[in-house]
């Protein structure tokens, strides 16, 4: 105990851990009191950036689209039992609209990879979002597009851009991700952070085959990485498709895994995901005492919600968009936080063209 408590206090002052250290501390965490211990540091240094506050993304799901096989995903191509939609550009105005007088101030753009859209269409979109709504940040999630791709979208307005590195660990990946290639995913964060983006990246907890050294790995590519935003969740089993029949990731895992990047990167914008909310009912609230500082309500039009299933049992598919705000910040307050409807930029980012 007393090692892994000298290894926390490392990480906590320094921001950072070698490999072995790592691997010693997530070998030692699958016990209470060093959870506890790892979770208050996260708490404090998360404070000390940004206070008690909680920032909320209203998250758009506008299409389940996707010309990709990913093995754990549940809207991958070959998924024939899934019910496909797209919303079109007003819908997805629309949709802002309805968020943006809920109070929102971020908007994440989320869908499969659908080339449907194609870089004209995300141009249009951000650019029509930016004019009617000027002081809100425009986040996208659509996967790996093109360098010139990206820019553009960054030149019509976008702020910020999720795309989580799923793993990094070339084998896993390989593994998870047939004829998609290890390389281009990791180029295409690099290449987002020297467009100037707000760059998410981020990984999957309990995958078949993870071990604690792959978890090293994702730890390790991050510090380097230096991304604005870290998106951990659980992977969680979806029955059609070839991980049908695998165990998920645990709640305890991904507690441990999310505070421990709170330390390794303090400024981070670090959210309570809806999968981590999926496994457990609390699984948000313990997500924000573990360091965690972002919540992303839904606001996908509940005639497509439920359509947008990645894995099984998601939860808040059926509650309208003002009731998936009342529900998140009853809870966000119940776990001793305050809400933030702010922008919610990273402390350490400054776009030179933002108001
Ligand atoms: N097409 C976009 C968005 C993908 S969906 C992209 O490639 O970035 C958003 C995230 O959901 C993925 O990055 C993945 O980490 C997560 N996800 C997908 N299937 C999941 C599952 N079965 N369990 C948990 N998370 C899953």
């Amino acid at each position: 105990m007393k090692d892994v408590r000298n290894i926390i206090d490392k990480l906590y002052e320094n921001h950072y851990l070698s490999g072995d250290e790592l691997i010693y501390l997530l070998d030692n965490a699958m016990n209470i009191h060093v959870q506890n211990y790892l979770y208050a540091k996260a708490r404090e240094t998360r404070k000390k950036y940004y206070g008690n506050r909680v920032y909320m993304r209203g998250l758009v799901e506008f299409t389940n689209h996707c010309k990709n096989n990913c093995v754990y995903c549940g809207i991958r191509a070959l998924n024939k039992n899934v019910q496909r939609y797209r919303l079109s550009v007003e819908s997805i105005i629309s949709t802002c609209k309805i968020g943006y007088n809920l109070g929102y101030r971020t908007f994440v753009l989320q869908g499969g990879e659908d080339r449907y859209y194609d870089d004209e269409m995300i141009v249009d979109i951000v650019r029509q979002l930016k004019k009617q709504f000027p002081d809100c940040a425009i986040t996208l999630s659509i996967g790996e597009r093109t360098y010139d791709a990206y820019k553009k979208y960054y030149e019509a307005g976008a702020d910020r851009y999720l795309l989580r590195h799923e793993t990094a660990s070339r084998s896993l990946y390989e593994f998870l991700h047939p004829n998609l290639s290890f390389e281009n995913r990791i180029e295409c964060l690099w290449d987002l952070k020297e467009i100037g983006y707000q760059v998410g990246a981020g990984f999957m907890v309990g995958l078949p085959k993870q071990t604690n050294k792959n978890y090293t790995e994702d730890l390790l590519f991050l510090k380097n990485l230096n991304p604005h935003m870290v998106g951990i969740g659980p992977f969680i089993p979806h029955k059609d498709t070839p991980l049908a029949n695998e165990k998920g990731g645990t709640l305890e895992m991904t507690l441990v895994l999310l505070s421990i990047v709170r330390l390794l990167l303090p400024e981070v914008l670090l959210p309570a995901t809806t999968a981590l909310g999926t496994i457990d009912i609390s699984g948000r609230e313990m997500g924000l005492k573990a360091g965690a500082n972002v919540v992303m309500p839904n606001l996908t039009p509940i005639e497509v919600r439920d359509k947008y299933e990645l894995y099984n049992g998601k939860i808040c598919t059926g509650e309208e968009a003002a009731e998936c705000r009342k529900c998140i910040e009853d809870r966000i307050i119940s776990a001793g936080f305050t809400v933030d409807m702010s922008r919610g930029d990273n402390v350490l980012w400054n776009r030179g063209d933002i108001k």
